[in-house]
């Protein structure tokens, strides 16, 4: 490892020889599902995956796992998908990491995708290193951008490393697939297909052996409340409280501001253990990562377990009192000062008519 002047790290060495690759041929993604319904990231990375298998010639399949969600799988046919691999089944009926990853694992197995991906959802960011570990393969988690070397023909999976402060491009030599999770909303999805086609004949139903499928865990319930009707990636403006909010009852002028806004509420960890907020509004490593055009951070330190969730922002800004604060590094504007004095001063603004920045 080198240090350079620009305090850039470089890297140098080979990190593992190409093996012989040939049977391996095809992008493949898995289409992450909330019980019924295939979730956003996974259309986006039908989308993105399109591309890929375009550039390399290649057929793009998919595989859901699940019970009774093959009918919400098919709309993947719409974003350009080739080929689905549904494995559905009662004992899928919750999502538990440990027989999801064998359930994957079997897939990749059998039909050898050279590259597969997935949602760095919070299931996801569970669930694909079991599955790496299992093929004994590589992982690059949280990509924010995918290419393929025009050379090589090898997937160029970039991340933002150390804090958001550089991108690194990585890559997988030695090991097939070559596997990546990305983080939700930063690829776009585009249809390009038609609802009315028939696309039964390039659906394959994988044989699920129940007893094969014995899970580690006793579900002892399911608390829907923790899986509260909100989802804040689907908002453009999100307005997050952390430990500087003092109280349940202070999130009210955070949910003001943001509903001004057409926006929702976040929150840092802090908030959410307090029990000032529920853990669906959480932001960070633990919680959601969101990509909103704004995100206004209040009295929240900047902990790099938050950054990690909300850095790729269009714009952030920062409410804090102490100068120092590190979430003052990744704002684009950064506001020092008392909550209670400048949000209620932005709520005036923005009800006044005035633009908020
Ligand atoms: P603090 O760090 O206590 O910061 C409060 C801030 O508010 C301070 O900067 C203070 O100056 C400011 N402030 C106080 N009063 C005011 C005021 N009146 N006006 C303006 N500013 C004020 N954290 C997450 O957020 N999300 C995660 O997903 C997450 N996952 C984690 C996973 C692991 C494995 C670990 C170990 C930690 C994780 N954390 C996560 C916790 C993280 O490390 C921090 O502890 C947490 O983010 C701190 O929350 P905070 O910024 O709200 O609180």
């Amino acid at each position: 490892m080198e240090i350079y002047k620009s305090n850039s790290i470089k890297i140098s060495g080979t990190s593992g020889e190409a093996g012989d690759f040939s049977g391996y041929r095809g992008v493949c993604v898995y289409l992450e599902t909330d019980e019924c319904n295939v979730v956003d990231v996974g259309f986006e990375l039908i989308s993105e995956g399109r591309k890929l298998a375009d550039k390399l010639g290649v057929e793009l399949s998919a595989v859901v796992v699940g019970n009774n969600i093959k009918e919400s799988a098919m709309e993947a046919f719409q974003y350009g998908l080739d080929k689905l691999y549904v494995a559905d089944s009662p004992v899928f009926s919750y999502r538990l990491d440990d027989i999801f990853s064998r359930i994957l694992a079997q897939v990749i197995t059998g039909y050898k995708p050279e590259i597969f991906l997935a949602g760095a959802t919070w299931f996801g960011r569970t669930l694909i290193p079991e599955v790496a570990a299992i093929l004994k393969t590589g992982l690059t988690a949280d990509c924010t951008e995918l290419a393929i070397d025009d050379k090589k023909k090898i997937l160029l999976q970039t991340k933002p490393t150390f804090g958001g402060n550089i991108l690194a491009t990585i890559v997988t030599p030695g090991a097939r697939p070559q596997m990546a999770t990305v983080r939700p909303h930063v690829m776009e999805k585009k249809k390009i297909g038609v609802s009315k086609i028939n696309y039964e004949d390039r659906v394959e139903n994988i044989k699920i052996e129940p007893s094969n499928f014995k899970t580690k865990y006793k579900l002892l319930g399911v608390d829907r409340k923790l899986n509260e009707n909100i989802n804040i990636n689907d908002y453009d403006v999100i307005v997050s409280g952390g430990r500087g909010v003092g109280g349940k009852e202070n999130f009210s002028i955070l949910k003001e501001l943001a509903s001004l806004l057409g926006g929702v509420v976040g929150a840092s960890r802090a908030a959410v253990d307090s029990g000032w907020i529920s853990y669906p509004h959480q932001v960070g490593q633990t919680g959601k990562t969101v990509n909103p055009k704004i995100y206004i951070a209040c009295g929240i330190s900047g902990a790099i377990q938050h950054v990690v969730g909300m850095q790729t922002s269009d714009i952030i800004i920062a409410i804090n009192k102490h100068p120092g604060a590190p979430i003052f590094k990744v704002a684009n504007y950064g506001i020092v000062g008392d909550l209670f004095e400048v949000v209620p001063m932005l709520i005036n603004r923005i009800s006044s008519g005035k633009p908020l920045i």
